[in-house]
């Protein structure tokens, strides 16, 4: 039986930037049931920073998690984000969806279809009605930033388990014991950071069953488009997210948007998925989709309110919640791990009630 103060479930971005920031504090072990960390939904996001994306509570978290990027100190002493930019595109359709967006967000520049094409010269101008401009979004080096934290964790005198599935989950005598295979660990404290499957390990734990839905999402890699150099374009797509653009290595990479409800599992891009979300960014520029490089898929869980699930469980007694963080678990990581190493060393910081109480598990109780 190995003991810790903290057993984080889940080698993602979630469980290691967590993980690093309980550590300050707490013995901690994470178990990750893949060899390699960041294997599922963290090796393949699209990478992007937007402050703007998502509903107040992740406006508020990505504004947090700004802070931490723009000064990343102990974990990267080079800077882990790059600039890139947003062009967000309305068809006649779209207009009050792109006014809805506008609300509330910071450093949105309204653009003219000319204004667009000139950021992104293959757009077919007659398609746009309205545009607007993020600038200071950006590319995210996820690699980097999910292996600093794992430095971090590991120079706190963390423990990182690879190739550790957690089978079982028990509580007595105020300890969770987690087995392993033939391996047990015990902890007054158990971290649920098991992204599309962390509506599973709450149901292993008897914690409050909150509907965490994991959602397919695809990536098609095409070849740029002749004579272009995409390098210098910013990510690009409907407002309404039916289909987005972004370079990718001198080439670009086209998402249908897709975002279909399955049981968590290994995912892979469905053919047809990426031919109708292909088409949809077909009819939005001058050049043709020739052939596609490669893809890929990964799963984005969402909690009913589309809000991330973090705090202890209103049911279940030390078991945290650190899931639900559907398209935005990259960027707002830095602000979520600080947040839930707060929660469990009871320290509020500047953390404001009202932040908590959006995230908090106790929402679904009532
Ligand atoms: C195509 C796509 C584009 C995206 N783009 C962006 C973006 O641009 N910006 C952004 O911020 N976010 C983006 N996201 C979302 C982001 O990738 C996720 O929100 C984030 O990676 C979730 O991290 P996680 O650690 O919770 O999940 P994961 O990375 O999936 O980690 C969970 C881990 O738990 C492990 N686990 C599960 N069950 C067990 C068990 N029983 N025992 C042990 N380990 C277990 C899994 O093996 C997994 O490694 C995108 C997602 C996709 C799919």
């Amino acid at each position: 039986m190995t003991t810790a103060d903290v057993i984080v479930i889940g080698g993602g971005m979630a469980g290691i930037s967590a993980a690093a920031r309980i550590a300050a504090d707490a013995q901690v072990v994470v178990l990750e049931s893949e060899r390699h960390l960041g294997y599922h939904s963290t090796g393949r996001s699209a990478a992007i920073f937007i402050r703007n994306y998502g509903n107040a509570t992740l406006r508020a978290l990505n504004a947090r998690s700004a802070r931490f990027f723009d000064a990343p100190g102990c974990v990267a002493d080079a800077p882990l984000l790059t600039p890139r930019g947003v062009l967000l595109l309305a068809g006649e359709d779209e207009i009050a969806d792109l006014d809805a967006y506008a609300t509330g967000a910071e450093g949105l520049e309204p653009l003219t279809a000319e204004d667009a094409t000139r950021l992104v010269p293959i757009l077919r101008p007659d398609r746009i009605a309205a545009a607007a401009y993020e600038r200071d979004a950006q590319d995210i080096d996820v690699d980097l930033m999910l292996q600093g934290f794992a430095r971090l964790l590991k120079s706190r005198g963390g423990r990182v388990v690879t190739g550790s599935k957690v089978d079982e989950i028990s509580r007595d005598d105020d300890l969770w014991t987690v087995q392993s295979g033939d391996v047990r660990y015990s902890a007054p404290i158990v971290v649920n950071a098991a992204g599309a499957w962390a509506g599973e390990i709450a149901a292993r734990a008897g914690a409050l069953p909150i509907e965490l839905t994991p959602c397919r999402r695809s990536a098609a890699v095409l070849p740029p488009p002749a004579d272009h150099d995409v390098d210098s374009w910013p990510l690009f797509g409907s407002v309404t997210e039916t289909w987005y653009a972004k370079p990718y290595s001198g080439r670009l990479m086209v998402s249908p948007a897709d975002e279909d409800p399955v049981e968590p599992h290994d995912t892979w891009a469905d053919d047809m998925v990426l031919a109708e979300g292909l088409d949809r960014y077909e009819s939005a520029v001058t050049e043709p989709v020739t052939r596609v490089e490669s893809n890929w898929a990964g799963l984005r869980t969402f909690a009913p309110d589309r809000t991330p699930v973090v705090g202890f469980d209103p049911v279940a007694e030390g078991f945290c919640w650190l899931a639900g963080q559907g398209g935005y678990g990259i960027q707002t990581a830095p602000a979520l791990a600080e947040i839930v190493a707060g929660i469990i060393a009871g320290t509020t910081g500047d953390v404001p009630d009202s932040l908590r109480a959006a995230l908090s598990p106790a929402r679904f109780a009532r």
